[in-house]
């Protein structure tokens, strides 16, 4: 990195070294729904009041880079959660080292809330998702979800592998 530095002007190495010390400064991650922030709580965690929702929306992803993709391409009308990771015993991560708490506490207020899991696509996802889902079975009423899963975009069927294409086979639409 430093090398690649030289190569740059002056001017616009002073502003680079700027910007990343005001980001450091001046961003943090929302004790509430660990979105990124400036100060200890977001915008949306200050201002937000679930009763006033007519649908309340959760989504829960694993990154807070993950909420920047999503509402890029599509932009939710609703909430984000982010856990800061995903299960993995083997690994050493357990439910108390994600936000989950703080989200059953952001649910249990949403009674009528959906929750949309929009995790990657593998093991540790699904432990996740089981594991959360089964904090809330007392709460009939919510409804939760998850990204559907099939060929990507512009992709060719010899490029894909068993894994998608046994899914997007599971949930196959129906043409209309
Ligand atoms: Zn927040």
């Amino acid at each position: 990195m430093a090398l690649s530095l030289l190569g740059w002007q002056k001017n616009k190495i002073q502003d680079f070294c700027s910007t990343i010390q005001e980001v450091t400064q001046s961003i943090s991650f929302c004790e509430n729904c660990g979105c990124m922030t400036v100060g200890d709580t977001c915008q949306n965690c200050r201002g937000s009041d679930p009763n006033q929702s007519p649908c309340p929306l959760i989504c829960v992803v694993e990154k807070p880079t993950d909420v920047f993709f999503i509402q890029k391409f599509k932009p939710l009308d609703g909430s984000f959660h982010v856990l800061g990771g995903k299960l993995s015993p083997s690994n050493g991560v357990e439910p108390e080292d994600l936000r989950i708490e703080s989200l059953q506490n952001r649910i249990r207020l949403m009674p009528n809330a959906e929750i949309v899991f929009a995790l990657s696509s593998d093991m540790e996802s699904e432990v996740t998702i089981h594991f959360i889902t089964s904090l809330f079975q007392d709460i009939p009423s919510l409804q939760f979800s998850r990204l559907a899963r099939g060929m990507p975009a512009g992709s060719s069927l010899e490029f894909t592998d068993e894994l998608t294409l046994t899914h997007a086979l599971d949930h196959r639409i129906p043409l209309t």
